[in-house]
């Protein structure tokens, strides 16, 4: 083994929770090579579009049409436009087989998805970990919500959360930052809400925003949000959080930090004598050579799919399924989130308001169906956002002198109001990655064959949701009301979770506790493959503080000379 491809620690992936596990153990002063598939993107230097306005992008901002005919699955995501598709992974570059159809929507590059993220960030209460073992579904989550609460707070003090102390045990408050406003539709509907129910909540959007710097954050070199909204370029000031932005330059301050790019990790070398990984083999994405690397503990952080994909692909005579896969579980009890169906409506009220400027979050109504016992005929529940505005309704219709005459007309109309759902989709079997027997990328390595699909359970909770959406938005004297249902493949919700979940038992999980494999302790997987179940919340705050807690407690096990 080759001293110079020898570190203490081995980081898959650099996006949101590769980010997390390098910080950490590079500010510890172990030696922390963190291995990314994609090009480098410095923050500021890399970020092309952050200062452009709309007329300065050639197509003023869409996707050309050759290029979305050429990329049916990316297209699909809202955020696939002019001025962040460079942060996109283009399908024809990264083919992949849907056995069922599935929008796997990807950023390969130093960062992520966390360039491209919504930054919407809520913890998870007591009542999503117990779920499982509740409801009879999944397994068991090996850990509860006291776990990990000091890992919300420490990682939130970090990112900058923003938010407002709610007092909700559905939602558990964390440390907050000043929220943001609500306008006053939005505060007129939570009134409603609260006057009407008295389980059902409207609450300012928690989000990775910062609307007041603390020290912690100008160390960082971030400063306040604008309120810009124009995020998913990479922000020139630092104002949200991003592995960019935040935890990679920390780690690299220490000195500790070996970030290598275009590095595609081919597999986990296992050594069956010592029960343990030696290292990775990686290849050169351009050269395609390939090289191994080495260390005493590996963290997996490639993002869901991709982390399933490498496990699965680390196989050898002792493990010929895959490592951690001596069950037969690799891959399985995938599951995602329903946001097929939305709900809009208008309100004739408040005509003498309107909306003007930006802002990086909404409402956000935390579920309520479910949560104490259960009361449906689905199992758990949806959260959902909640937004209105009232801005000009351009008219673009027309060529010359009518479309101007058209443009410059001043009419506000109504208020529109809106809801999204975000509902909870239970892990099975069924929903599984495998890797193809046939069909491999042009690095060599076997492509990943997705069967994902809804069931019952998420028809049952659309109509739910519209149901009980319908009667809020009525009895808050909205009008006009709509509700459509996408039916959108999973995937484009982009909150894709499992396939090594954590458990109490080897028989039925992959990962322990610590998200160690059971088989393989010195190997953690720390992002969303590791989740057990969904619950309803946005992940990405989740996997910050899983990664936080499972490297804090690798590092003292090291100490201890455990691993
Ligand atoms: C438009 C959009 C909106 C979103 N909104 C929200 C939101 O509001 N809230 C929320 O919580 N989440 C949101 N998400 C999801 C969020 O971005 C992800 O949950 C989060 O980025 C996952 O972090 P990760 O570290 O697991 O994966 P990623 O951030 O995807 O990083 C994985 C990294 O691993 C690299 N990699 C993959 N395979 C290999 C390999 N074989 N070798 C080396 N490197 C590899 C990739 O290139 C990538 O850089 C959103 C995502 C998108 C795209």
């Amino acid at each position: 083994m080759g001293r110079q491809n020898t570190y203490d620690v081995i980081v898959i992936g650099s996006g949101i929770s590769g980010g997390w596990a390098a910080k950490e153990f590079c500010q510890k002063g172990l030696r922390t090579l963190v291995l990314e598939r994609g090009r480098d993107v410095k923050h500021l230097k890399d970020y092309p579009t952050t200062n452009l306005m709309p007329w300065e992008f050639e197509h003023r901002g869409e996707v050309p049409y050759a290029i979305k005919e050429a990329n049916p699955v990316v297209s699909r995501c809202y955020a696939f436009k002019e001025d962040a598709m460079h942060f996109m992974v283009k399908d024809t570059e990264h083919p992949y087989i849907q056995e069922k159809p599935f929008d796997w929507i990807r950023g390969y590059q130093v960062g992520g998805k966390s360039l491209l993220w919504a930054r919407q960030t809520q913890r998870w209460s007591e009542y999503d970990f117990e779920g499982p073992a509740r409801d009879g579904f999944a397994v068991d989550w090996p850990i509860r919500y006291k776990d990990l609460a000091p890992w919300y707070s420490y990682v939130e003090k970090f990112a900058g959360i923003s938010g407002n102390r709610d007092g909700l045990d559905i939602l558990p408050d964390g440390e907050f930052l000043p929220p943001w406003e609500l306008n006053c539709v939005e505060t007129y509907f939570k009134e409603q809400v609260s006057k009407n129910y008295t389980d059902r909540h409207v609450i300012y959007g928690r989000c990775a925003h910062i609307s007041n710097p603390q020290q912690i954050h100008l160390d960082q070199g971030r400063a306040q949000c604008q309120g810009r909204n124009l995020c998913q370029r990479g922000c020139p000031f630092g104002g949200y959080f991003s592995s960019n932005s935040s935890t990679l330059p920390w780690a690299e301050r220490t000195g500790n930090l070996t970030l290598k790019t275009d590095s595609v990790v081919k597999a986990i070398i296992h050594d069956s004598r010592m029960n343990k990984a030696t290292g990775v083999s990686v290849i050169d994405a351009k050269t395609k050579r390939t090289t191994e690397y080495y260390a005493r503990v590996i963290f997996v952080n490639a993002g869901t799919l991709n982390t399933n994909l490498i496990l699965l692909n680390s196989y050898s005579s002792d493990s010929p399924k895959g490592l951690g896969n001596e069950y037969g579980l690799l891959g399985k009890y995938v599951a995602f989130h329903n946001y097929r169906t939305r709900i809009s409506a208008q309100y004739e009220g408040h005509k003498d308001f309107k909306t003007d400027g930006g802002r990086p979050t909404s409402a956000y109504i935390p579920r309520f169906r479910n949560v104490k016992k259960q009361e449906t005929d689905f199992l758990r529940g949806y959260a959902a956002g909640f937004g209105s505005g009232r801005g000009i309704q351009r008219d673009y219709d027309g060529f010359g002198e009518q479309l101007k005459e058209n443009l410059s007309k001043k009419d506000l109309g109504p208020w529109t109001v809106g809801s999204h759902m975000m509902g909870e989709t239970i892990p099975k079997e069924t929903n599984y990655v495998k890797l193809s027997d046939t069909r491999r990328d042009q690095w060599g390595i076997p492509q990943l064959s997705i069967n994902i699909d809804y069931d019952d359970n998420d028809e049952k909770m659309v109509k739910d949701f519209i149901e009980q959406f319908t009667e809020m938005y009525t009895k808050a004297g909205f009008t006009n009301i709509k509700t459509s249902d996408s039916k959108q493949a999973p995937g484009l919700d982009i909150h894709e979770m499992g396939g090594a979940r954590m458990g109490h038992d080897p028989k039925t999980s992959v990962l322990n506790k610590w998200n160690q494999l059971h088989s393989c302790p010195n190997v953690f997987v720390t992002d969303g493959a590791c989740m057990t179940s969904t619950s309803t919340q946005n992940p990405s705050l989740t996997y910050m503080a899983i990664t936080a807690r499972a490297a804090d407690y690798a590092m003292t096990q090291m100490k201890r000379g455990e691993l």
